[in-house]
C-alpha cells in the first residue's frame, strides 16, 4: 500500500539515485529531523527548509519535508529559536515533520541538478558531460571462473554495481586460458580429486568496480562462484569516474546569438537582473553550468571551451578570470536551483506513482530586486 510508506523508503529511493557518499565533506544531507520509520501519507518538496516552509508543510498536511538544501548546515548548539534554522527545527519537531535534505549528493550526479539545468536551457541529452568530474575510487578487478560459469558470474557482479562506464553497463571483457589447481588436504573442491593436480578450462574476467560497490560486489562475485577458493585481483585505477562530479557542460543543438540566449535565460529561470562579463562570443552554442555557488569551476570552464558559463555567487574578483574568454553568468542562486524541487518530485514520483507529493509554492528567496 503507498499510503504507508515510510520515511525510510523514500529515503532509500532519493539515495540509490544521489548517493549521501558523493556529498561534498563540508556538507549535511540526509535525514536531519525525525524518525526514518515515521510513516508519511505526503510529503512536500522544496528548494529551502524555512520555518514558513514548515508551515505550509502543517497546512498540507505533509510529514516530511525534502528539501534541496540543508536546514541544519553548521551544526546546532542550541535549539531554544534565537534564530530561523532554530525556529524552523523545532516547529518541524512540534509538527511531528520529518525533515531530509538531497544537497551536494544532487548536485554531483549525471541525472540530478546540473542535468535538469542543462535541460531547461536546451542542451542537448547526448551532448552533456560532468564539468569537473569527480576522480573517486575505481578499481579493475581480474576473476578466474571455470567457463560455463562466466556469465553468471559477470552478471552478478554486474547487478552488484560492477562494470559501469558512462552511459553503459554489464561492460566486461573476457579471455579463454587454462587454470590449475591441486587440492590438499581438508579441502572439498569443485572439480578434481584432493592430491591430483587438475587443469580446468577457465575465463579471465575482467570489470570496473567503484570504491561505494566494492563490497556488494565481493559479495555478489564469491556468491556465484562455483569455487571454494576464488582466485581475484583488485588493482586501484587512476583513471577518474566521469559520471559523477561538479558541474556539467553541454551544448545548445544551434549557434544562439548571446542576447537572444541572455533572454531565454531569464525567461525559464526567472529573476529580474543577469549579471555577466562583457561579452566575448557574438553567438554560444557550448554551455557550462553549476546551479549554486559554482565560481570555482571558472577555469573548469575555460578547459572545456564554453561560450558561457552560468552559475550564481559570483565574486567581484572572480569576475576577472573569466574575462576575454567567455561569458560569465550571474543568474542568482535561487534562479539557478528552484526548478530542482520539480525534479526531485518527479523522481518521488517516478518510483511511488499515486503518493502524494506537495511541490512548495513558498518563494523562498531571500533576494529582492528593485
Ligand atoms: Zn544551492
Amino acid at each position: 500500500m503507498e499510503n504507508a510508506l515510510k520515511v525510510r523508503d523514500i529515503a532509500a529511493w532519493l539515495e540509490a539515485w544521489a548517493p549521501p557518499h558523493l556529498a561534498e565533506s563540508y556538507d549535511n544531507v540526509g535525514l536531519l529531523v525525525g524518525s526514518p520509520n515515521a510513516k508519511i501519507n505526503k510529503v512536500l518538496v522544496s528548494l529551502d527548509c524555512t520555518e514558513e516552509v514548515v508551515a505550509e508543510a502543517e497546512r498540507e498536511g505533509c510529514e516530511l519535508i525534502v528539501s534541496h538544501h540543508p536546514v541544519i548546515f553548521r551544526g546546532l548548539k542550541a535549539i531554544n529559536g534565537s534564530n530561523d534554522v532554530e525556529r524552523t527545527v523545532m516547529r518541524a519537531i512540534k509538527s511531528g515533520i520529518a525533515l531530509y535534505a538531497i544537497h551536494t549528493n544532487l548536485d554531483n550526479v549525471m541525472t540530478g541538478v546540473n542535468s535538469h539545468l542543462a535541460s531547461l536551457l536546451g542542451c542537448t541529452p547526448e551532448s552533456l558531460r560532468i564539468l569537473r568530474p569527480l576522480g573517486a575510487k575505481l578499481e579493475k578487478w581480474t576473476v578466474f571462473v571455470p567457463r560455463e560459469h562466466t556469465h553468471a558470474v559477470r552478471d552478478a557482479m554486474a547487478e552488484s554495481g560492477a562494470g559501469h562506464i558512462g552511459k553503459y553497463d554489464y561492460c566486461s571483457f573476457a579471455t579463454e586460458g587454462t587454470g590449475t589447481f591441486r587440492a590438499q588436504e581438508g579441502a572439498n573442491p569443485f572439480v578434481g580429486n584432493q592430491g591430483e593436480i587438475h587443469q580446468e578450462q577457465e575465463t579471465r574476467l575482467e570489470m570496473i568496480v567503484p570504491g561505494e560497490a566494492v563490497s556488494s560486489v565481493r559479495q555478489a562475485m564469491l556468491a556465484a562462484h562455483p569455487y571454494e577458493e576464488v582466485a581475484f585481483d583488485r588493482v586501484a585505477l587512476e583513471n577518474g569516474r566521469v559520471d559523477f562530479g561538479a558541474g556539467m557542460v553541454g551544448e545548445l543543438p544551434e549557434p544562439m546569438a548571446w542576447e537572444a540566449f541572455a533572454d531565454h535565460v531569464k525567461k525559464v529561470l526567472g529573476g529580474q537582473g543577469l549579471k555577466h562579463t562583457a561579452p566575448v562570443k557574438s553567438h554560444v552554442q557550448r554551455i557550462a553550468m553549476c546551479g549554486g555557488s559554482g565560481a570555482f569551476l571558472i577555469g573548469d570552464a575555460a578547459r572545456v571551451g564554453a561560450d558561457v558559463y552560468l552559475t550564481s555567487d559570483v565574486k567581484y574578483h572572480e569576475y576577472f578570470g573569466a574575462l576575454g574568454s567567455f561569458q560569465l553568468l550571474d543568474v542568482g542562486h535561487y534562479e539557478s536551483e528552484w526548478q530542482t524541487s520539480t525534479l526531485i518530485a518527479n523522481k518521488i514520483n517516478e518510483k511511488f506513482p499515486k503518493f502524494a507529493v506537495h511541490l512548495s509554492t513558498t518563494k523562498t528567496n531571500p533576494v529582492t530586486y528593485r
